[in-house]
């Protein structure tokens, strides 16, 4: 089992030549470590670029092991693959709903929480009344709420996906297109789709290393976003500069290491204080 200390991003390229032998006994683990409870999440939090506030977080899970923390990038395919992603985003809505409360109690306003759902999860029927009934069982307000989907997730039966987006919208959800400009072109039906919010491509992010051409082209992708009326966030802010450039570019929200590494319920909270007195 692969790590990432700072429980970093990485994609997961073995996927595809993991031995069968090894993917039964990751299966078999992952089973039990549902019904054990042994996952954890994570959050990220978002910060206003214009204010500064911290306006939520991102809830990314975890899964502590003998071998350290096993990153998504590892199990979330697996989880799809089996199935276990079922009752694996069963529970991370739950959870993530039931610690938001917790997390917005703590600082006295409303936090938001996005959340990410897997293909699997949003191409099954009922997933509509699963959310329901995670916002009444937390008991936070929809609103608060925001489902994070990718453009691959669109792209086949775009149809179809628009009804789904249109009944979670419903809810009072708020709706986002996660890992925006790396899929292939649903760019043509943005407009077509009910989402609150743009999440740029945290490559695109990376790429801001000075004021050059890579500046012009996240311009223009806040420009449309923006020119939609959606919320635009950029993921992956890791710098000042990088900072400071999408705030020009007029970008509403950053996350990233710049601002903070996924953290811990309880760390989250401490840090959400200590920004209010800062
Ligand atoms: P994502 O949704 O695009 O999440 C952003 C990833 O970037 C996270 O990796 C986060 O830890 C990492 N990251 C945050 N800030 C920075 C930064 O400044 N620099 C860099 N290089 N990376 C940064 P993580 O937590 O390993 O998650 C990877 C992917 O796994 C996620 O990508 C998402 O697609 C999936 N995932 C994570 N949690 C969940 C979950 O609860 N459910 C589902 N279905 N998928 C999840
Ligand atoms: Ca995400
Ligand atoms: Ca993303
Ligand atoms: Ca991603």
């Amino acid at each position: 089992v692969k790590r990432d200390g700072k429980g970093g991003y990485r994609f997961f390229s073995e996927d595809l030549n993991i031995s069968s032998a090894r993917r039964v006994r990751m299966e078999t683990r992952m089973r039990n470590a549902i019904a054990n409870q042994e996952f954890v999440l994570y959050y990220q939090p978002k910060q206003d670029l214009t204010t500064g506030w911290i306006t939520g977080m991102e809830a990314l899970i975890r899964w502590p092991s003998d071998e350290g923390m096993i990153t998504p990038g590892e199990f979330i395919p697996l989880a799809e693959d089996t199935g276990l992603i079922n009752p694996l985003g069963r529970w991370i809505l739950f959870q993530a709903l039931q610690d938001t409360q917790i997390a917005s109690k703590a600082v006295g306003y409303p936090l938001q929480v996005a959340v990410n759902l897997s293909m699997r999860q949003f191409q099954r029927p009922g997933l509509g009344s699963l959310i329901q009934e995670a916002i009444q069982a937390t008991g936070i307000q929809p609103e608060q709420v925001e489902l994070e989907i990718t453009e691959s997730m669109v792209a086949e039966e775009v149809e179809k996906a628009i009804n789904t987006m249109q009944e979670l919208r419903s809810l009072g959800v708020r709706l986002a297109i996660d890992d925006f400009g790396t899929g292939y072109s649903s760019m043509a039906y943005l407009r077509n789709f009910p989402v609150n919010t743009l999440k740029i491509d945290q490559s695109f992010v990376q790429d801001l290393v000075k004021d050059d051409s890579n500046t012009a082209i996240i311009s223009a992708v806040i420009g449309l976003g923006k020119g939609l009326g959606m919320q635009v966030v950029a993921e992956g802010v890791e710098t000042a500069l990088q900072r400071k450039l999408l705030e020009e570019a007029g970008c509403h929200v950053g996350q990233g290491y710049h601002f903070s590494y996924p953290l811990p319920l309880p760390q989250l909270i401490g840090l959400l204080k200590d920004a209010q007195n800062a």
